[in-house]
């Protein structure tokens, strides 16, 4: 798939059929009361095509759907090994349909084609294959309980579940939430954003062909203010798992408080810090920066956006990293040798040149980009942006941009790079680069994220839980750990005649 010219995926885009109607009980269906709403390709800003815009009355039914089929065991009763089966043959038609879900992604989010193709469809397959395979090695206890007695632990499903995900990487935060939640054995309604649905209506038909029973899997397209509120507050769901902003995530926790304390997992946003050292490997160091924060056009959760370099290799540091933006310059998604696409939408490119103007206004200097660019396209394409002489009190040191914005703060030793680092509400990420394992560890152990690299930025696989501190959220993805968000523990004591 990635030998592929522009022209082979305009061609393959212009044959694309898109599927846009919801998916509960094993077809796709309008929604009930009928709406729909365009999704638009942010590349050109021409519709897509007419996805169901379903409603509190279309949550209600996939709810009693999924209650029943939980009910009837025939998935969460199914033996783990058979559960495996099913989740490893929808990864393999996942992956037979890889070019067409790859452009799907490319489209709806503008997310450059060689990032669906070579990062986005990859990770949802193993994330997948993975969970699938790892259900049939997860063992239970047995406590350490006198002779006379036997108490085992066991996991077992949470019943229905809900995931509510968002635009950014609409498959791959799908791919998250369904596999360990479905392995376990749950039934789920997933809400994609409204604005990216797409993948996710895809390849939930592929699961119903690799044999997941109908009923088991839902997906519906909808608004969050309407239909996810209503999912969130619902008391037939038993859990509810979600990827998205802070701002949403403190309201799904009061929605859980004032409906049935249903167990919420959350994973959100970030402001994460980048610690540059004067004695690391610089140029891996600046490629590497630019990477953490222009990579999805800084619209990544984990995005490096606080560039925090010491003093003494600051004016060499950032004229370095401004030579790596050039290679960032943003370009149309379809073509295979596009780094960066578009911003989401037009009021995502406004959020974003905003905060490059307050920036300045406290006292930033703008060092490259912070310019609109492409307008002719139709999309909203912004340029790789960096502001120096930036303070960590300022407001773009401390919100989320959501765009390719870096802020470079300077440090004198490593006990301020570690206070600047933390001062922050957020901890869902961050790296370290020095070639001195004492400082590397000592800053990488003293800072407060989730997920921490040494020498690399974005390092990590499947084989390791992903989540954050503080306000970044309290649940984790990937690994083995996601099956504690989908399962209770349940113990049961046995007593013998002795
Ligand atoms: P968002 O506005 O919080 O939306 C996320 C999802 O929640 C969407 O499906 C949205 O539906 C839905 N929603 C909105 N209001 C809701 C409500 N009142 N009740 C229930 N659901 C509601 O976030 P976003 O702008 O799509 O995504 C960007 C954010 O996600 C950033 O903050 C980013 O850091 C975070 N993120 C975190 C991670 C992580 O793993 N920590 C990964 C990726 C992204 P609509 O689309 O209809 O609004």
């Amino acid at each position: 798939m990635l030998d592929k010219t522009k022209n082979d995926w305009k061609s393959l885009a212009a044959g694309l059929k898109i599927e846009g109607r919801a998916f509960i009980n094993g077809r796709y269906q309008g929604a009930l009361a009928g709406g729909t709403r365009a999704t638009v390709n942010p590349a050109n800003g021409q519709q897509l095509t007419d996805v169901a815009n379903c409603g509190v009355e279309d949550a209600d039914r996939a709810v009693q759907v999924a209650r029943a089929t939980f009910a009837s065991g025939i998935w969460a009763s199914m033996s783990p090994a058979d559960r495996k089966t099913v989740l490893i043959r929808w990864a393999e038609l996942i992956e037979d349909n890889a070019d067409e879900i790859a452009l799907l992604e490319c489209l709806d989010v503008g997310k450059p084609i060689a990032d669906t193709a070579g990062v986005d469809v990859p990770s949802a397959i193993r994330t997948i294959r993975w969970s699938g395979e790892a259900i049939d090695k997860a063992y239970d206890q047995i406590a350490p309980t006198p002779r006379d007695c036997l108490a085992l632990i066991q996991r077992l499903p949470l019943g229905v579940v809900a995931a509510i995900v968002p635009w950014n990487f609409p498959l791959s935060t799908t791919a998250w939430k369904l596999a360990p939640s479905l392995a376990t054995g749950n039934s789920v309604i997933l809400k994609p954003a409204s604005n990216t649905p797409l993948s996710a209506l895809r390849i939930a038909g592929l699961a119903s062909d690799a044999g997941l029973p109908d009923g088991v899997l839902q997906v519906l397209p909808g608004s969050g203010g309407s239909l996810g509120r209503h999912l969130a507050l619902h008391d037939d769901i038993d859990g509810l798992t979600f990827t998205g902003s802070t701002e949403v995530g403190k309201q799904l926790m009061q929605y859980s408080g004032a409906s049935n304390l249903k167990r919420t997992f959350l994973e959100l946003g970030g402001k994460s810090p980048n610690i540059v050292f004067a004695d690391s490997n610089l140029e891996k160091a600046a490629m590497f920066a630019a990477i953490a924060v222009f990579y999805n056009g800084g619209q990544t959760c984990t995005a490096g956006t606080r560039l925090i370099v010491e003093e003494s290799i600051r004016e060499k540091f950032v004229e370095m990293v401004v030579a790596q933006s050039r290679k960032w310059m943003p370009g149309d998604p379809l073509d295979p040798s596009t780094a960066m696409g578009p911003m989401i939408d037009a009021a995502q490119l406004k959020t974003v040149a905003d905060y490059v103007e307050i920036g300045q206004q406290e006292g930033a200097s703008l060092m490259a980009g912070g310019k609109q660019v492409m307008e002719e396209s139709g999309g909203s394409y912004y340029e790789p942006t960096i502001l120096d002489d930036v303070n960590n009190n300022m407001r773009v040191a401390q919100e989320e941009i959501f765009g390719p914005v870096m802020s470079v703060i300077g440090f004198k030793d490593a006990e301020e790079a570690v206070a600047i680092a933390n001062d922050s509400i957020y901890g869902l990420a961050g790296a370290v680069w020095s070639n001195n394992i004492n400082t590397a560890h000592r800053v990488a152990a003293a800072v407060r994220v989730g997920t921490m690299g040494i020498n690399n930025y974005f390092g990590g696989d499947m084989t390791v839980p992903f989540g954050g501190f503080k306000q970044s959220g309290n649940g984790r993805d990937k690994s083995m750990h996601a099956f504690d968000d989908y399962t209770e523990l349940k113990t049961t004591w046995i007593e013998f005649d002795a």
